[in-house]
């Protein structure tokens, strides 16, 4: 009997699970080590089971059973836990989901110098030493006007760097109206201290004054700063400093004006049809010294933090040690000068650059796509809930325009069953599609699971991956 101690003899030794012709093709393709212990890790669970008799515990063994058992052991240790998804959740940048999805061409930069050695730091034609921003400074500098550029892990990077470079043990003055925080822990006052910088809090939440700025300057004050409030917007009785009120009240007195401008476009995207977003080239011209904004916001390349202004400044956030901490790899470097590349012909851009192309889709076309792929998901889902095509707002995300959205068409999933148990089945539905090989992610509203359409961009795919859902038998367990 299995629950007696005797019971764990039957279990087949080590060697003998590694004869087996299933897991011998498994070690053929993970190799002798990962599959042995994989074959340890089972049997001795199966052991265990067996020693404590519960009623799950299995009486009989079959070979069958531990290829299976072995099979699902291994594939948790090999298998990827970072893997693609279907942004379906109406933001396009969305941070959680890796923010912006790069254009073909990046991704064979990224491939071309990842294999093999590169000029990252050569200089090809003298044969000395080189600069790895040297790859991007240039392309920035042309596509923005800036002076000089650096580049960055991400933004949050790059405004710790600038601080630390210019303001460490000194003052800088920011109005309370942007002591931003922005999702996944990056609060203006935390980088700030961590920067060494001291914070001079200006004006009130939502008014502040030139009035304000001027006399907060003192001896210790080592530049005045602006921050896009990228997730939130003041709304009502407000009053802000612009940009070049602000430059003027820093020049006349010696100090330089950065501005961290987050998402940061580099086109006038109302060329596009899209609101306004202040972009990089405006915020230079209206007298920021310094400049930082994110790669894979509506840059839509990789993550990255880029600084951009005046070339004697820049020059001092080089020289900081911080900056080799802070640097980045030759794979961004090379996605991000083959993005860089794609804005010297706007005209294009919307084709050639996912983001744009996302975030300008027509509704016809979403209106299309959806009466598409309604029919596929309904017959999935068969009598346990109701697929309507619906209007719905996308987002923009990643803080860029907080307050905009764009018109977009969703398949509306609603569970048909009685109120009380809506929430349970509306869940049950939600993990489905979460568990398809590619997992489909997309947002609970109003009872509703809500499919935006706008990030689809795979439809054969997304079509091909819902036999698992299997609701279609009419059982909603
Ligand atoms: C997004 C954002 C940051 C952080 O940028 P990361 O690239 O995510 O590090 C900082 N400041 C502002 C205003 C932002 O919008």
């Amino acid at each position: 009997m299995a629950n007696t101690p005797g019971g764990a003899a039957a279990l087949p030794s080590v060697d003998r699970v590694l004869r087996l012709p299933a897991i011998v093709a498994m070690i053929e393709s993970h190799g002798r080590v990962a599959v042995t212990e994989a074959v340890r890790s089972t049997l001795a669970a199966l052991r265990a089971a067996m020693i404590r008799g519960a009623a799950s515990g299995p009486r009989e063994i079959l070979d069958r059973d531990i290829v299976v058992r072995v099979d699902a052991t291994l594939a948790k240790v090999v298998a990827p836990t970072l893997r693609p998804v279907f942004n379906l959740t109406g933001t396009v940048l969305h941070t959680n989901l890796g923010r912006a999805p790069l254009p073909e061409s990046a991704l064979a930069a990224i491939v071309d110098v990842a294999r093999g050695a590169s000029n990252l730091e050569f200089d090809v034609a003298s044969g000395r030493r080189g600069d790895r921003d040297s790859h991007i400074d240039d392309l920035v500098c042309r596509l923005t006007g800036a002076g000089a550029a650096t580049v960055v892990n991400n933004n949050a990077a790059a405004v710790l760097l600038t601080l630390n470079s210019l303001a460490n043990r000194r003052e800088v003055i920011v109005s309370r109206g942007e002591l931003i925080e922005i999702g996944g822990a990056f609060r203006m006052p935390d980088i700030m201290a961590r920067a060494g910088s001291r914070l001079k809090e200006v004006g009130t939440t939502n008014r502040t004054h030139p009035g304000d700025y001027e006399s907060a300057i003192g001896p210790r004050t080592a530049a005045l700063m602006k921050v896009h409030t990228s997730n939130y917007v003041v709304h009502g009785f407000t009053a802000e400093v612009t940009e070049r009120e602000l430059s003027g009240i820093a020049h006349r007195h010696g100090l330089p004006l950065i501005v961290d401008l987050g998402s940061g476009s580099l086109v006038d995207l109302r060329r596009f049809g899209l609101p306004y977003e202040p972009t990089v080239a405006d915020v230079l011209s209206a007298g920021a010294d310094l400049v930082t904004f994110s790669g894979d916001k509506l840059l839509g390349g990789p993550q990255a933090g880029i600084v951009v202004g005046r070339p004697d400044i820049v020059a001092r956030i080089k020289r900081n040690p911080m900056k080799r901490a802070l640097r980045v790899d030759k794979m961004t470097i090379a996605a991000l000068s083959s993005v860089l590349r794609l804005y010297l012909d706007p005209d294009r851009l919307p084709e050639r650059m996912p983001t744009l192309a996302l975030l300008t889709r027509s509704p016809a076309e979403l209106r299309a796509l959806a009466e598409r792929i309604a029919p596929p998901v309904r017959s999935r889902l068969g009598n346990i809930a109701t697929v309507e095509i619906e209007p719905c707002r996308s987002q923009i995300g990643s803080g860029s325009l907080p307050v905009e959205s764009l018109d977009s068409t969703a398949l509306t999933i609603r569970p048909t069953v009685p109120r009380r148990e809506q929430g349970a089945a509306l869940n049950r539905i939600v993990a489905a599609f979460r568990t398809l090989p590619l997992p489909v992610i997309g947002r609970v509203q109003n009872g509703a699971f809500q499919l935006d359409l706008r990030c689809l961009v795979d439809e054969t795919r997304f079509v091909a991956q819902l036999a698992p859902l299997n609701f279609h038998t009419g059982s909603d367990r």
